[in-house]
This record gives C-alpha cells, sequence and structure tokens, in this order.
C-alpha cells in the first residue's frame, strides 16, 4: 500500500437533512483515509474466501438479504422519504425493485457467465475482485443495489460509497446485508462526499468501479483513469432527454398529458430518464395542447412525503439542489424563455418547489444541460425532420420518448433517435430483463437485465 494514513483535510461531521422541515435525520462522521485504508485492507483479505465459496452459498445470502429486506420494507422506504423528501408511496417502490433485483442478478449471473464448453475450450468468469460502488442521491437504495447484489454475487468483495445526502439510508441496508449473513470485510461502507471517494477510487487495490450519477462527476472518473486501461470503469450518468409530441395524431390526448407529466415530474424532476425537452411537432392543436398541459402541471399535488392523500411530488433532496434548479431556471430566463408556468420555491428553507415549464423555441444558444428537478423546457418545430435533428443535437444520450398515432412517423423517429432507452407512447416504463444505459456522456455502462452481469466479471 502506497498511501499514508492521515486525516482527509476537513473529514468532518456528515449530516443528513430532511429537505422537508430542515430536521436531522443522520449524523455521523466522513470516512478517513485511515477507515478506507482499513476497509480496503478488509476487502482484500476476504476476497479469496468469498470468491472461493460457492455460487450457491452467495445466493443464500442474496435470498437472505431480499427477505430481510421485505421484512423492513417500510421501515427503509420511510428513510428514504425522510433524507431524500420522496413521496413514501414511491419509496416503496423503491424498496420492491430492490428487492426483485436479487432473483434478477440470480437468473442473469446463471445466464450470462455460467461456465461453458465450446469445442475443446472452457470459457470461466472470474469475479473482478475489490470494486467499488458510487451511488446518487436519487434513489439512493435502488441504483447502488443494483450494482451490489451482482458484484457480491459474482464473488467480487465491494466497497460501497453512497451519496452524501442519504448515509442512513446505506447504513440500513448494510445492516440488512449484516443479518443476512454476510461474512466481514465482503462489503463495507464508506461514508461521505467526494474528497473520499477522490481518495478511495485511487487505491491501487480497486479493480472496477460502478458509477451512477452527474455527467461532470463521471467524465472526471474517466479522465482519472485514462491512463489504467485495465479498469472497468461502468458510468451511468445523467440526460437531457427529449420528450416528442405530436399532437395532430395523438387520438388519447389525456393519456399523452398523463405521461408527459410522470415523465418529466415524477421524483420531483429527480430522475435521470425524466424528460426534460419537450419537442412539439407543430400542428393547428398543438397550442391548445400546451395550454392543457400547463392546467395540468398546475394540478399537481406538491406535499410532504407522508401526506394524506399523498402527494405527486415531495420536495427536491436538499436546499442546495432546489437552489441549483432555481438558477438554472433564472439562466434561462434571462436568455429570453417565456415562463409558460414558473417553477417556485414555496417554502424558504426547504427542498419545496412547483413544477415549472418554459418555452424555449426563440432562444438561439439554449445551454445544453440536465437541469435536475421539475423544469420542463419546450420547443415546437414544424417539419419531423428538423424535430429529429433537434432532439439529436445534445451530447447526451440516455434516454427520449415519442408520443404520436401515426404508425410511419412511431418508426422513424424511433429508428433516428440516439439514446440507449427509447419509449414509445409511453415513458419511464422499464422491464427488467432489458439492460439499461446511455449514449456519449450518458454513460459507457450496460446494467439491468440479463446483458448488465457482464460487467461484474471478466
Ligand atoms: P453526483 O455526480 O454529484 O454524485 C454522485 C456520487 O459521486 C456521489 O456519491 C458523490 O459523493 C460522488 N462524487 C461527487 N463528486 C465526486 C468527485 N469529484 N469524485 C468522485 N466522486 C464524486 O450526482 P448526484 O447529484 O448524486 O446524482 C444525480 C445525477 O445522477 C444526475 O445527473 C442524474 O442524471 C444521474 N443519474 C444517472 C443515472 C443513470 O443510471 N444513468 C441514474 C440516477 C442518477
Amino acid at each position: 500500500m502506497q498511501i499514508s494514513v492521515e486525516k482527509i483535510n476537513s473529514p468532518g461531521v456528515l449530516q443528513s437533512v430532511n429537505p422537508s422541515n430542515g430536521d436531522i435525520v443522520w449524523d455521523g462522521m466522513a470516512s478517513t483515509k485511515g477507515d478506507i485504508l482499513r476497509a480496503a485492507e478488509n476487502a482484500k483479505d476476504s476476497f479469496p474466501n468469498w470468491s472461493g465459496r460457492s455460487l450457491s452459498d452467495r445466493t443464500d445470502i442474496l435470498k437472505k438479504f431480499a427477505g430481510i429486506l421485505g421484512n423492513h420494507k417500510d421501515e427503509l422506504a420511510k428513510l428514504i422519504s425522510l433524507e431524500v423528501g420522496k413521496p413514501f408511496w414511491e419509496a416503496k417502490t423503491e424498496v420492491a425493485a430492490m428487492i426483485a433485483k436479487v432473483d434478477i442478478s440470480i437468473e442473469a449471473y446463471k445466464e450470462r457467465s455460467s461456465e461453458f464448453y465450446g469445442g475443446k475450450a472452457a470459457t470461466r468468469f472470474r469475479p473482478h475482485g475489490l470494486v467499488v460502488v458510487i451511488g446518487p442521491y436519487n434513489f439512493p437504495g435502488h441504483l447502488p443495489n443494483g450494482h451490489i447484489c451482482p458484484a457480491l454475487l459474482a464473488g467480487n468483495t465491494v466497497l460501497y460509497k453512497p451519496s452524501e445526502l442519504a448515509p442512513a439510508t446505506a447504513e440500513f441496508v448494510m445492516n440488512c446485508w449484516k443479518e443476512a449473513g454476510l461474512p466481514f470485510g465482503v462489503l463495507q461502507l464508506i461514508q461521505g462526499g467526494p474528497e473520499p471517494t477522490r481518495f478511495l477510487v485511487n487505491l491501487p487495490e480497486i479493480r472496477a468501479i460502478f458509477f451512477t450519477g452527474s455527467s461532470h462527476t463521471g467524465k472526471k472518473l474517466a479522465q482519472q483513469f485514462a491512463q489504467k486501461p485495465g479498469m472497468m470503469l461502468a458510468l451511468e450518468m445523467g440526460g437531457n432527454n427529449p420528450l416528442i409530441v405530436d399532437p395532430e395524431y395523438i387520438r388519447i390526448i389525456e393519456g399523452a398529458h398523463q405521461i408527459i407529466l410522470h415523465s418529466s415530474f415524477l421524483t420531483t424532476g429527480q430522475r435521470c430518464t425524466c424528460a426534460r425537452r419537450l419537442i412539439v411537432i407543430e400542428s393547428t392543436k398543438s397550442p391548445a395542447f400546451i395550454d392543457t398541459l400547463i392546467q395540468k402541471t398546475k394540478n399537481l399535488k406538491v406535499g410532504d412525503p407522508f401526506a394524506d392523500p399523498p402527494p405527486f411530488m415531495g420536495p427536491l433532496a436538499s436546499i442546495s439542489c432546489l437552489d441549483r434548479v432555481m438558477l438554472a431556471q433564472q439562466d434561462l430566463l434571462d436568455k429570453g424563455a417565456v415562463p409558460l408556468l414558473l417553477a417556485e420555491s414555496t417554502n424558504p428553507g426547504t427542498g419545496f418547489i412547483t413544477p415549472g415549464i418554459l418555452d424555449v423555441t426563440d432562444i438561439q444558444n439554449i445551454p445544453d444541460q440536465e437541469i435536475f428537478g421539475p423544469v420542463l423546457t419546450v420547443q415546437t418545430f414544424r417539419t419531423v425532420d428538423e424535430v429529429i435533428q433537434k432532439a439529436n443535437n445534445t451530447p447526451y444520450g440516455l434516454a427520449a420518448g415519442v408520443w404520436t398515432d401515426k404508425g410511419s412517423r412511431i418508426f422513424n423517429l424511433t429508428t433516428k433517435l440516439r439514446a440507449g432507452v427509447i419509449w414509445a407512447n409511453t415513458y419511464n416504463k422499464f422491464d427488467p430483463s432489458s439492460p439499461f444505459g446511455g449514449y456519449k456522456e450518458s454513460g459507457i455502462g450496460r446494467e439491468g437485465g440479463l446483458h448488465g452481469l457482464s460487467a461484474y466479471v471478466k
């Protein structure tokens, strides 16, 4: 080990704050360099035993973990709602996805990584060794879990660095693994923000990094490891996702509006796949289509995650998340965006915000950035070719959607759009057997589904 044990400059206290009311949810310390070095040592020591165990042993522990998550599902969902402001009903769906991931990982391992014989050769897959999982805040349980489960099943040992906005959720999940009988050292938690993460990823023992987060951070990681081609780097990053609508050819207008609201504002706009750019194919029907959308957006219920009746949207995950969204909206307004409905911060000192819609059709240089919150931009264009060109004119390529009942247009649009996931007449629907990942600056990993497992072995 080359790196000496010393305190990180500002190790400090780490707190997670409830964005609904400012209460402290979790209070502790970020991991120090010493903690991280010890964790890496433990992980290295436990690798031979863990990877040497039979697949059925490891499978049993994963299944126990799923059972324990099931026993505590409401507690975990509550913690997610407290830490990141997700409505409780939605946090429960996140926990359900975590439980489902166990069986999907087991099935994917059998499909993709079982040894096979062809001619006189045997092909066997091996774990990487010590791997790092870095999580974002918007799905603090489900997204890291989506890497941890298959990585452990494949025999890797894992250092898990959750978002600094959700340390309590991570700690809870770790306790579930412990209760499931996961041996010491196989999965360890590193708490904190960018600083401990930078130290962690530079440890010489790390063989793979599974990162989910912004394109900004992902690109930094990619630059950092440009000279280490042997490092498996899976990057799941952001997007500036277009959703193309064709009001002239939409039979069920109500359904299209519902999908737009869900695609843009679910999770308070904090889904990597959220539609950010509504691109409208102009027709005599488009003004009325947009007017009704504005009215429906105004009616979305924003409220406390535990309110009864439940809200559609809770607060943004933190006050700094709110500040970023408000600044991005202001920037568009300064550049000439027409506010069709302004997003507004409703309770100072919390993350609560109402959804907004801005018409940016006439702005020349629209900043091509992901606004990670409930602000939807709208642009209207005359021809389908122009619409495709505008939709693809971005360094991102995570998700895209199309809504039209004209069959030839569905085909034309979906075949020409450049994005990892393309939905037609629906949005944000996921088939667990399909892989997930973006083009260009949205990602290089392919997680999920049966294909995803390839990343966790070599
Ligand atoms: P982020 O990039 O700010 O942080 C992600 C993680 O990286 C956190 O754990 C953070 O502590 C760590 N980190 C931050 N700066 C770092 C640095 N310089 N070096 C090393 N680690 C660093 O992202 P976020 O704000 O937590 O999450 C929101 C972003 O994640 C959005 O852009 C969203 O689109 C994206 N996202 C992508 C997917 C996907 O599957 N493609 C899924 C969810 C979220």
